[in-house]
């Protein structure tokens, strides 16, 4: 049974390249010519795509509205950082940044390459100091507590970190969102005591439904989108209190970016979001709170409307005019 048919020619076949629509069956029909025809031009071959339900239509990302209400969850502050700066075998990468990070809120981190975002974010669960060279000056409080007082695996447990290229581990689906939980206990827990926690993280992530029928698949066999689905269930499984995403979407197609637009939107309610992206538009989108960097120092940090709309600093508005970067 087919709910919907469609008849395209070669030039615009590519343009049913739609999520909801596996091409079931292409029949390449070359319409039958006279039999002794003289030679013509050559008449475009007719292609046949039926679907087997209607196709979906995605609307195009820069239309989508902001993912949600300003602020709605904003919560108290989870990372408190006090004249933060670091430097690469002396040379500075950031300087002197203090800003504050609220449960429920998205903060995104934009500017230019090189500017210090990464460094910035990768120094807020001290993954900088195994940079060979690197140093820090400043303050980061975690609930009130030092980061340099907590064992560092307990910190990356409470601020996890999702990169730019989907990482998950060459292992099954089941065991790279266990990963981290198993890691917590002192004696290894039983696969029973760890799926309930699995099945939550990965719903969390939006990820469940697509793959609840074989857990034990390798997570390597799983497309880029559904990759980084997986490492934010990985994540997240621990239930950090900050969550650190360094251009997560970068490495994805607009659709994969949309459904991790939402799913960010979802996550903040009850954690910290801190994101690192180059597309203004998505900051625009999902941030809370924007943090603006140039060459290492923080030029503007407040509410998403404020930075967007009116920005303080001459350096801020050239850049979200997009006149540089
Ligand atoms: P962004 O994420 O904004 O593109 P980065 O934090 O990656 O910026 O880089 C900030 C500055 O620090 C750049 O000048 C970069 O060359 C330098 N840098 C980044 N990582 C290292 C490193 N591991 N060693 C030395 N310099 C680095
Ligand atoms: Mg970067």
């Amino acid at each position: 049974m087919y709910a919907d048919e469609m008849v395209l020619d070669r030039s615009n076949a590519s343009s049913a390249k739609t999520p909801a629509a596996p091409a079931t069956a292409v029949t390449p029909a070359m319409p039958a010519a006279p039999a002794m025809a003289p030679p013509e031009l050559p008449v475009p071959p007719v292609r046949t795509i039926v679907l087997d339900r209607a196709p979906t239509l995605v609307r195009p990302v820069p239309e989508r509205e902001a993912v949600r209400p300003l602020s709605a969850f904003a919560g108290p502050e989870r990372l408190s950082l006090r004249h933060v700066g670091v430097s690469y075998a002396g040379k500075d990468a950031v300087r002197s940044v203090s800003l504050s990070i609220h449960q429920g809120e998205v903060l995104a981190l934009i500017g230019p390459s090189g500017c210090g975002k990464t460094t910035l974010l990768r120094t807020l669960n001290r993954l900088t100091e195994l940079t060979a060279g690197a140093s820090r000056t400043g303050e980061i409080l975690l609930d009130g507590e030092d980061i340099h007082d907590l064992v560092d695996t307990t910190l990356r447990a409470r601020v996890a970190m999702v990169f730019q290229q989907p990482n998950p581990f060459p292992m099954s689906i089941f065991d790279n969102v266990a990963f981290a939980l198993r890691e917590q206990g002192r004696k290894r827990p039983a696969r029973r005591q760890l799926e309930p926690l699995v099945v939550d993280a990965l719903r969390r992530a939006g990820l469940y439904d697509e793959v609840r029928d074989d857990l034990d698949r390798p997570a390597l066999r799983l497309s880029g989108g559904q990759q980084q689905r997986l490492c934010i269930a990985r994540a997240i499984a621990p239930r950090p209190e900050v969550l650190l995403m360094d251009e997560p979407c970068s490495a994805l197609d607009p659709i994969s970016t949309g459904v991790i637009e939402e799913l960010i939107g979802e996550l903040r309610r009850d954690l910290a979001v801190v994101i690192v992206t180059h597309n203004l538009a998505q900051a625009h989108r999902v941030a809370d709170k924007v943090a603006f960097m140039y060459l290492g120092d923080l030029v503007e940090y407040g509410g998403v409307r404020d930075v967007f709309e009116d920005p303080r600093a001459q350096r801020t508005r050239e850049y979200v005019r997009g006149a540089f970067g």
